[in-house]
């Protein structure tokens, strides 16, 4: 099984050209599939005349590729990046005779993340001014999403517009990278047939509409969105709806000291999107935060990774162009700060409706009549910890009439893990959910976004019984425990495919799984205690896991008498730095974190387990290589190992008693 559980440390988002939109008008699809977005005047594109930069990759990828209209093609900063001077990096593109800019439209590279930007200052210079004005900073936080600026009235006669861009994702000092910057005009020709609408989401008409005078209307969008308003039968179910920003995955991550695999999709809309122009109508985005429309596709057999292609969004109409594959929409709207941000409206009007399954509203009929009346080939499933994208056809076989007992497992199973690394002890419990979906290239894996599970084993991970069963509730754990694989101070080298079974033991044991360590403690005490070496020079990560094992079955069971102790170890690991500062500046070998784990699990336990440890090799002086997702190599001295055992007898603390019966115990005895 661990074989085919594969890690894949990447964050996959395939290339395809990401588009643009912000402002425009309407367009529609029916379940016909109709188009109106020819109805609604577009904006226009301003041509860039001419532009410079202070940093460029050797002339290969130029500043002109920034505007050449071609998504396949991007300009990049220079390679050597490592003069700490490297940033600001200013971007300069001129205008003739523009007569006016009302939005820009950066587009970030999908194939990559370095040079994507982060920290930017807008500027700009009108005819005539000889010096630049500041518009304003923004942070567009490295995203591979399209960020939109709007000038506010619009720049009146520019002759350019500057990005000085501060700082951007990559190794070192990182990079500055773009695919296409674009220039937009928003429309002034606003077809008068638009003011029938009474509310800017364009939901209800004002009042004297009648169908005799929509029946006059040429314009085909308008003239369908009001008819259907007026007879009463327009359902905006999820075509509209309020959504909130939720943490930046990334910040979530360093802040728990956690990896990637937070959902970059927790916005789901239950629309479907087929290719085509489709309208979206958005308000109360406030100024200088990002929207974007997200339109992914799982079901390549060449891609791993989720395929995405995104639009920037702007209050107002948008008009999209989804040229690339048919597919449900997410908004993605994150930030640092989630619960400061407004919460954004969002209509589509007369799109097609799939819908989605919602544990804290819905009810298993609900589900059933979801599974029955979807539009696309997928349900998103939305649970307190879990999102869910599954096929239609394989929640239909296998989790008809039970939707809330599926997402309630998924939901018990994340909790779990939330119970055993001290989250939910310490009220650190996300809004963020973990992404499980459907792919079409492999069997099981984890990446950026989650975990993902292959089309055809759908009878693994969408029956409800069986989630929580043997192998799947085991890979699930698996897969979960490495997104919450706490770093660096319990995933130093040698702990890859380790400690996140840490997490999984204790899932699929709390289930009542049979434990999957049983045949592994003789062998473990054979190889490691019985010839004197490290746990760590064990090749097999099951027999490494013993020692983390045994700690809970002393300490969560009656003998030790204290459940608390992983989730009490997590959280003191959190704050190794906050404690000491000097962690901060780096560490010289994995050792170092291998010996505060040791002292950090006496101290919160209030045990001396100096000789478990030892036993177990975490005191081995020596050094030797270790191949764990990268070269790593071990490396103590007996200095060191003394300092740290003096440490623990300064603690003065008792030796693992069993509690029932007052007997000193070997805790390298103990199995499951
Ligand atoms: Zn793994």
């Amino acid at each position: 099984m661990r074989k085919r559980l594969l890690l894949l440390a990447v964050l996959v988002i395939t290339a395809t050209a990401v588009s643009q939109s912000c402002k425009g008008n309407p367009q529609e699809i029916t379940q016909s599939g109709s188009s109106f977005a020819d109805y609604v005047k577009g904006d226009t594109k301003v041509a860039v005349s001419s532009a410079t930069t202070t940093s460029d990759n050797r002339r290969i990828e130029s500043i002109e590729r920034s505007f050449d209209g071609d998504f396949a093609t991007m300009y990049h900063s220079a390679y050597e990046n490592t003069s700490t001077t490297y940033f600001p990096i200013t971007l300069t593109y001129n205008f003739k005779d523009a007569d006016k800019i009302d939005y820009l439209i950066y587009n970030p590279r999908q194939d990559g993340v370095n040079g994507r930007f982060k920290e930017v200052e807008v500027q700009y210079k009108l005819k005539g001014q000889t010096d630049y004005t500041s518009y304003s900073s923004f942070n567009f936080g490295g995203s591979s999403s399209a960020s939109c600026v709007s000038f506010d009235g619009g720049l009146v006669h520019p002759e350019s517009i500057r990005l000085i861009v501060k700082s951007g994702s990559g190794d070192g000092n990182g990079f500055a990278s773009c695919v296409e910057m674009e220039f937009f005009k928003a429309t002034t020709e606003v077809d008068p047939a638009f003011s029938i609408f009474a509310d800017k989401l364009m939901t209800t008409l004002k009042p004297g509409v009648t169908q005799k005078k929509v029946d006059k209307i040429s314009n085909l969008f308008v003239k369908t969105l009001a008819t259907q308003i007026l007879s009463g039968k327009y359902s905006l179910d999820y075509r509209l709806a309020d959504y909130k920003a939720f943490k930046n995955p990334s910040t979530l991550g360093a802040e728990l000291h956690i990896g990637d695999g937070y959902s970059q999709y927790e916005n789901m809309t239950g629309i479907y999107l087929p290719k085509g122009k489709h309208v979206v109508i958005v308000d109360n985005l406030a100024k200088g935060k990002q929207l974007s429309l997200w339109i992914p596709r799982l079901t390549n057999p060449d891609s791993w990774g989720i395929e995405n292609v995104g639009f920037a969004l702007k209050n107002g109409l948008n008009v999209i162009n989804n040229t690339s594959w048919d597919g449900l929409a997410y908004l993605n709207y994150y930030s640092e700060t989630p619960e400061k941000e407004n919460v954004v409206k969002v209509h589509f009007p007369l799109a097609a409706v799939n819908g989605y399954f919602d544990i804290t509203k819905q009810n298993d009929q609900d589900f059933n009549r979801l599974l029955d009346s979807a539009v696309g080939p997928i349900l998103d499933c939305r649970g307190r910890h879990i999102q869910v994208m599954y096929p239609v056809s394989g929640l239909k076989q296998y989790a008809y009439g039970r939707g809330v007992e599926l997402i309630s497992n998924y939901d018990s199973l994340v909790t779990r893990q939330y119970r055993v690394i001290g989250l939910e002890k310490y009220n650190k419990v996300p809004d963020n959910r973990i992404l499980a979906r459907v792919n079409h290239a492999y069997y099981m894996f984890r990446d950026g976004n989650g975990v993902a599970y292959k089309y055809d084993v759908m009878k693994l991970v969408a029956d409800p019984k069986v989630v929580i069963s043997g192998d799947p509730c085991w890979g699930f754990s698996h897969e979960v425990g490495h997104v919450h694989q706490l770093r660096p101070y319990l995933s130093w080298g040698g702990l890859g495919e380790t400690s996140n079974n840490i997490v999984s033991m204790y899932v699929t044991r709390s289930f009542g799984v049979k434990s999957r360590l049983t045949p592994y403690y003789q062998p473990a005490r054979d190889s490691i205690i019985g010839r004197n070496i490290s746990y760590l020079q064990d090749k097999d990560v099951f027999r490494r896991l013993v020692p983390f094992w045994q700690l809970q079955l002393y300490f969560a069971s009656e003998k030790g008498g204290y459940k608390d102790f992983y989730p009490d170890l997590y959280e003191s690991l959190r704050h190794t730095e906050d404690v000491e500062p000097a962690w901060k500046n780096g560490i010289h070998n994995l050792t170092e974190y291998q010996l505060n784990f040791v002292k950090k699990a006496c101290q919160v336990s209030k045990t001396d387990l100096t000789d478990f440890f030892e036993k177990w090799g975490f005191f081995y002086v020596g050094s030797f290589d270790i191949d764990d997702y990268g070269a790593y190599t071990y490396t103590m001295t007996q200095a060191q190992a003394d300092v740290c055992k003096a440490e623990i007898a300064a603690m003065k603390l008792p030796k693992p008693k069993d509690k029932t019966t007052g007997l000193e115990l070997d805790l390298t005895q103990l199995q499951d």
